[in-house]
């Protein structure tokens, strides 16, 4: 296949190719001046955005929508699977958490952020239940690399979503629907129970006129006489109901349990990892039955943390290090609370963390002793440089 033939299948050639032609025909001096770019950037895609929710919706007894809407008229474009951090204050508390955008980038207008209840969980449990409309939030610009690239990940996709993991997905799926992509997506979507299907009946209504969109429904504790899947996302499940598919790219979302657990799926059927992409949902539920969890570790220690020549603060054994900071007043820059972004890296000068293998560390941070907070548990007592 020639170049050009090539480049004529890239999804939105034909307008950009259009729109150089009117450049060209009306051609002015577009040199930019020193810090324009980041300047206009900035406008673009601002570092805080001032939210407002303008509806709430209750999707299942656990999982609640809302509406945000600027506060400044304007919201930045996101790419289906994007997520933003949403900063809260709870009892005097400076945090924040990464919610996935379900609303369609189409709609301008509104991000939609759907919570789902973490047990005992500070900020889904605070939004949930203390939340109204006409409240205002900051949060950063949308962020993050869980989306769909045509160029490189073709047409023919697989998502795989367990509970509140779904929430990427419905974005790209109303995406597709909104725009009329020309995409082939199947959904395989696993909750504990029928009640906990976030989006039924949206996905159920688009499936049934969309032929490009297969749902799959999975109940892990069915009712007694429950007729669909049952039990968890296996591999042996997977090949059942999608056949052949090492030429697809399969996507995961779900809690920690569900995508590790599904990974070791893919795995043993073969699939190369440059074919799966992954969002993590934040911190492990319980970061000492994680597998590499040092044994003499215990999971009721108390640590100091010196934050060099400030001040020492108290760690609970088991939580983020960026949680004990927040407690204590020091709020550091974040964004993906997963280990991934690195905006939180800070230089660990003493002491020992756990890191769970999924931390995207850099090989620099390694080399030079930098840790991500919003992923690292103290071992022992530690001395941090902020
Ligand atoms: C990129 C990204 C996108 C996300 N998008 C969404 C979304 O669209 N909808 C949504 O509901 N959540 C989403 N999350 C998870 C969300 O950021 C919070 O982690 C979640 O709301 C729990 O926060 P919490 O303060 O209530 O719980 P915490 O007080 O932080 O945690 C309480 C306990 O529950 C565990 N825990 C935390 N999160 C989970 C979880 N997801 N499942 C099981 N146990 C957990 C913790 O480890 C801890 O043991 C996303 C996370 C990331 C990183």
């Amino acid at each position: 296949m020639s170049t050009q033939a090539i480049k004529t299948q890239i999804e939105g050639y034909s307008e950009i190719q259009r729109e150089i032609q009117v450049l060209r025909k009306y051609a002015v001096d577009r040199s930019a001046g020193r810090g324009e770019v980041a300047r206009i950037i900035n406008q673009l895609h601002p570092k805080t955005l001032n939210l407002k929710i303008s509806q709430i919706r209750k999707e299942t007894s656990s999982a609640t929508t809302f509406r945000l809407v600027s506060q400044d008229l304007y919201l930045p474009p996101f790419q289906a699977g994007q997520y933003i951090n949403l900063f809260v204050e709870i009892g005097g508390i400076k945090t924040s958490r990464p919610y996935s955008i379900s609303s369609s980038p189409s709609q301008s207008g509104y991000y939609d952020i759907t919570v789902r209840r973490v047990k005992d969980g500070f900020v889904s449990t605070f939004l949930l239940d203390r939340v109204k409309v006409g409240d205002i939030f900051q949060s950063t610009s949308p962020a993050g690399q869980f989306y769909h690239n045509p160029l490189f990940h073709g047409r023919d996709l697989i998502f795989i979503a367990g509970g509140s993991g779904i929430t990427p997905f419905m974005s790209m799926i109303r995406e597709i629907t909104d725009r009329g992509l020309n995409r082939r997506v199947q959904l395989i979507y696993g909750n504990r129970t029928v009640d906990d299907i976030i989006f039924e009946k949206e996905i159920s209504r688009i499936s049934a006129y969309h032929k490009n969109l297969t749902i799959h429904t999975v109940i892990s504790e069915p009712d007694k006489g429950y007729k669909g899947l049952t039990g968890f996302i296996t591999g042996e499940l997977l090949k059942n109901l999608l056949g052949d598919i090492d030429d697809k790219m399969i996507y995961v979302c779900g809690p920690e349990a569900m995508y590790t657990f599904v990974l070791t799926q893919l795995k043993e059927l073969n699939i190369p990892q440059r074919k799966i992409r992954v969002e993590i949902f934040g911190p492990p539920a319980d970061v000492t039955s994680q597998p590499d969890w040092p044994e003499s570790a215990g999971t009721n220690s108390s640590f100091n943390v010196t934050i060099k020549g400030k001040t020492t603060i108290k760690t609970r054994s088991g939580e983020t290090l960026m949680n004990s900071l927040e407690r204590a007043g020091v709020v550091l820059e974040a964004s993906c609370r997963s280990g991934e972004c690195s905006l939180c890296r800070t230089k660990l000068v003493s002491g020992k963390v756990f890191q769970p293998a999924s931390v995207k560390l850099r090989e620099s941070d390694r080399a030079f002793g930098y840790i991500h907070p919003c992923m690292s548990y103290p071992l022992e007592d530690l001395e941090i440089l902020i």
